[in-house]
């Protein structure tokens, strides 16, 4: 019987220019990697930055399922390197799964390693605590909750509204679960603010300026569910411009100011820009059509795929299409039961995506998938997709993106293995490792 390891060393020696440590980064990202005890966070109070759940749960189990690591939260992120295949500095995004070949342990020595199929592959960093992290706002909210640090610290992500307009399973996209974390965390009595107060936020921004001597953070997402109708009396752009808005009248060009929301027709994507954002993310979450509209129901209801797509590149008037940055989910294209059966197929139709918006100069990016137990898709597919479609992505990305003269898109640090900081992906390790000034932070 195959092993994990040998799915990934048979990878490996398949794909010899995917770097080692694109394949296990992908790896657990699609799969998720389970804590000894030891190695989890004492939440708030310790020495490790605890995992924020910025927006969607990112676990394999829910959380009365996760045993101590509901009561201590495991790490945001863990590092990897050396080991057997010699894995240069490649950050992680955690995603709990207390039943995965992959788990973080000390290796009796004292040090935390990865271990895979019991066999340790690599040292393991796991993120301090920042100091900012450290202060509560004077309501006595944490700045963890409030403005919560990912990427080792570069990108402050900002849910604003955590939960999506888009209710119920004929409207909420099918591999989402943003609603169900708000409930699973409210249920747990853990504080997670629906709609987060301007104030607060530019309160917890104050701390974090104030207590990153380092100047490790570079950069803010807004982002949260869809707005439909109205939140606080406002439209989307409205809603989520405002709190740009304060943001760079406080702090004039401190980040880069960055916003995940629908494709909004262009009058609001200017807005946007007014407000003070500099790149966004008008997610088109699966290129195929048939795809679109079985696995994100509301956005196909409410606008509809062609006007999605039309809108996207009509927002490349306003930002300048190098500013435009829309998000796909990596995996659900083979997600049953109506994915594709093939990753042949999978990747000929992720490919034709990118190369429509690379085309025009509009560098798509992606978060891979993970299943969660609450989504529809995760229920259907617990395994996610073939670690092989992962692979092949990363190949046909950087591929399209050369053909077209592309390079690494800004907002998302320094590109290439051993450099990279995005944490949900592996697409900036697998990018060559060149100077950009617009994406490495100082
Ligand atoms: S639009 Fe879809 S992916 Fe985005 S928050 Fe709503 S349900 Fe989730």
């Amino acid at each position: 019987m195959q092993t994990r390891t040998d799915l990934i060393e048979d990878l490996m020696g398949r794909f010899p220019h995917i770097p080692r440590e694109a394949v296990i980064k992908e790896d657990l990202l699609r799969g998720g990697m389970a804590f000894d005890d030891s190695a989890l966070s004492d939440n708030e109070n310790g020495d490790v930055k605890p995992k924020s759940y910025f927006i969607f749960s990112f676990d394999h189990r829910t959380l009365p399922e996760l045993g101590t690591a509901a009561l201590r939260r495991p790490p945001e992120e863990i590092v990897l390197t050396g080991g057997p295949y010699g894995l240069r500095r490649t950050v992680v995004s955690v995603r709990v799964n207390p039943d995965s070949p992959y788990r973080v342990k000390d290796d009796g020595s004292g040090a935390l390693q990865l271990f895979l199929d019991d066999r340790p592959i690599a040292y393991v960093g796991l993120p301090p605590m920042p100091e900012y992290y450290r202060h509560r706002l004077a309501n006595g909210k944490s700045v963890m909750e409030v403005a919560p640090t990912i990427q080792w610290g570069y990108l402050v992500y900002l849910t604003v509204f955590r939960v999506c307009q888009y209710f119920g399973a004929k409207e909420e996209c099918q591999y989402c679960d943003i609603n169900h974390n708000w409930r699973q965390h409210k249920a747990a009595g853990r504080p997670y603010t629906g709609v987060k107060p301007v104030d607060e936020v530019l309160e917890a921004m104050e701390i974090i300026d104030r207590y990153d001597t380092a100047g490790a953070s570079r950069a803010y997402t807004l982002t949260g569910g869809s707005v439909t109708s109205k939140v606080d009396g406002l439209a989307e752009a409205d809603f989520y411009g405002r709190y740009a808005k304060a943001i760079e009248e406080r702090f004039p060009g401190r980040w880069i100011g960055k916003v995940v929301a629908q494709a909004l027709p262009k009058d609001d994507v200017q807005r946007f820009h007014d407000y003070g954002i500099r790149i966004y993310h008008p997610n088109y979450e699966v290129w195929d059509k048939r795809l679109f509209e079985l696995y994100c129901p509301g956005k196909e209801r409410y606008v509809g795929r062609e006007e999605w797509h039309r809108r996207i590149l009509d927002s490349a008037d306003v930002f300048g299409p190098r500013n435009v940055i829309p998000n796909f989910v990596a995996g659900v294209e083979m997600a049953a039961p109506y994915g594709f059966a093939t990753v042949d197929e999978a990747i000929d139709s992720t490919a034709e995506g990118l190369e429509y918006f690379m085309s025009r100069g509009i560098t798509p990016r992606f978060t891979t998938w993970c299943p969660e137990p609450t989504t529809p898709l995760g229920r259907t597919n617990p395994q996610g997709a073939p670690l092989e479609y992962h692979i092949r992505l990363l190949e046909v990305y950087r591929a399209t993106m050369e053909a077209n003269g592309l390079s690494s898109p800004p907002g998302y640090g320094p590109p290439g293995a051993g450099n990279a900081v995005f944490s949900v992906s592996s697409f900036m390790d697998s990018l060559p490792a060149e100077e950009s000034p617009a994406a490495t932070p100082a």
